[in-house]
């Protein structure tokens, strides 16, 4: 390990994404760790006595990233790194038990959320939504006061891309009262801005793809928990379901992680100054962005949050015969700098109409646009979107 859980905790987070998941400080080793191509390793001992075994079980590329990801996490053990942050999606919904029941937020990302619908479609599972921001409502899909009690409680704050705000920590109490695992997708905050473990959850989820890799050029999942149980658990499932991560796509997400905090702090601060100003637009019919005093999340964010992340979601106001949905169309074609494509998380600014999406639910607004806020100068980025959104009066 190049860092110890001690130093891990004397430095800043900020810090450790830049130190941590090094080759050991020994003369002419490699100061990053090598793509390691191979699927199989010499040893003929058995798997469990410490050898790799075949490539499907273990890789030492994916060591280092597992490695920081889990002590940025605040977790006592490694994460968990998957072929895409839906294999690792599929691994949590593992451990719900055969015909029990889940319970996810109406607006988590429409993959998971369409995952769950399909498990529960064939009778694996019970699904049951709900308005995450709302935690009576919550706890009372936790346990009916007639049904069965929930086995799992799966959590996104933001959710993606409505923004709603969970009470992270209270809803965590409220599940494990009732003996409901809790997971956290943590991939709108990245363990920068957000710790779930720290707020009681059992296991946090990563879409590397977005943030942690950052560059819009890999697509990949993690898993992090500081249950030895249950990441054994994850492992087999991983081992066994063969949603691994590729060793290049691996190594790219480690140099991207080396950045984050850069990353991160320019993009916050450029999400803020973009909020302002698109609440202030008259194109603009609603807002959402927790950083904004007015956002009815607001308060919660700020206590589990540090920052309040750079994903954005606007609603276009319809004019006389406009309706919102094209005037947001018209909005994504005229734009010269930020790309009209779907994902976040990357250093450059994306935004989209999300409901062109078929699998998006229903309840996401049709005139919506969720922007995600790269590192490009803020005033790049405002000129863009003020002469896209103006551009609907000409
Ligand atoms: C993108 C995303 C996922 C899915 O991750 P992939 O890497 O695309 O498989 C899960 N959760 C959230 C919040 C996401 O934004």
């Amino acid at each position: 390990m190049t860092l110890s859980q001690q130093q891990v905790a004397a430095l800043s987070a900020e810090t450790v994404v830049v130190a941590a998941g090094r080759p050991p400080r020994e003369r002419n080793e490699p100061v990053n760790p090598p793509v390691v191509l191979s699927s199989t390793y010499f040893g003929t001992g058995p798997v469990d006595s410490g050898d790799r075994g075949y490539g499907r079980y273990s890789n030492p590329t994916w060591e280092p990233f597992e490695e920081a990801l889990g002590q940025l996490e605040g977790a006592e053990l490694p994460g968990l790194l998957y072929s895409s942050g839906l294999a690792a999606v599929s691994s949590a919904f593992s451990l719900i038990p055969a015909g029990g029941i889940l319970v996810m937020p109406t607006h988590s990302y429409s993959g998971s959320l369409a995952m769950a619908q399909e498990l529960a479609g064939k009778g694996f599972i019970e699904l049951r939504t709900v308005d995450i921001a709302d935690t009576e409502a919550v706890k009372e899909q936790l346990s009916p006061g007639e049904g069965k009690a929930a086995n799992m409680l799966w959590l996104e704050s933001p959710t993606n891309p409505m923004l709603g705000i969970a009470d992270i920590a209270v809803l965590a109490d409220a599940a494990h009262s009732v003996g409901a695992l809790v997971v956290t997708d943590n991939t709108f905050s990245t363990p920068l801005v957000q710790q779930p473990l720290a707020f009681g959850s059992d296991v946090v989820l990563h879409s590397v793809t977005k943030y942690l890799a950052g560059h819009s050029d890999v697509v990949l999942g993690a898993l992090v928990t500081s249950d030895a149980g249950l990441r054994e658990t994850l492992l087999q499932h991983r081992s066994i379901h063969g949603g691994i991560a590729g060793p290049f796509e691996a190594w790219l997400a480690l140099r991207g992680l080396r950045t984050l905090a850069l990353r991160i702090e320019r993009s916050q601060a450029s999400a803020a100054v973009l909020a302002e100003r698109l609440g202030a637009h008259p194109r603009i019919e609603s807002i959402r962005y927790p950083g904004l005093e007015s956002d009815p999340g607001h308060e919660r964010a700020k206590a589990q949050m540090k920052g309040f992340g750079s994903i954005i979601s606007v609603q276009i106001a319809a004019s006389p015969g406009l309706s919102g949905e094209d005037a947001a169309d018209r909005v994504i074609a005229a734009l010269d700098l930020w790309l009209p494509a779907t994902s976040l998380g990357g250093v450059e600014s994306l935004m989209e109409r999300r409901r062109r999406h078929t699998a998006e639910p229903a309840s996401v607004p049709d005139n919506l646009l969720r922007l995600s806020v790269g590192i490009e100068d803020v005033e790049d980025l405002w000129a863009d979107v003020a002469q896209a959104l103006d551009a609907l009066d000409s």
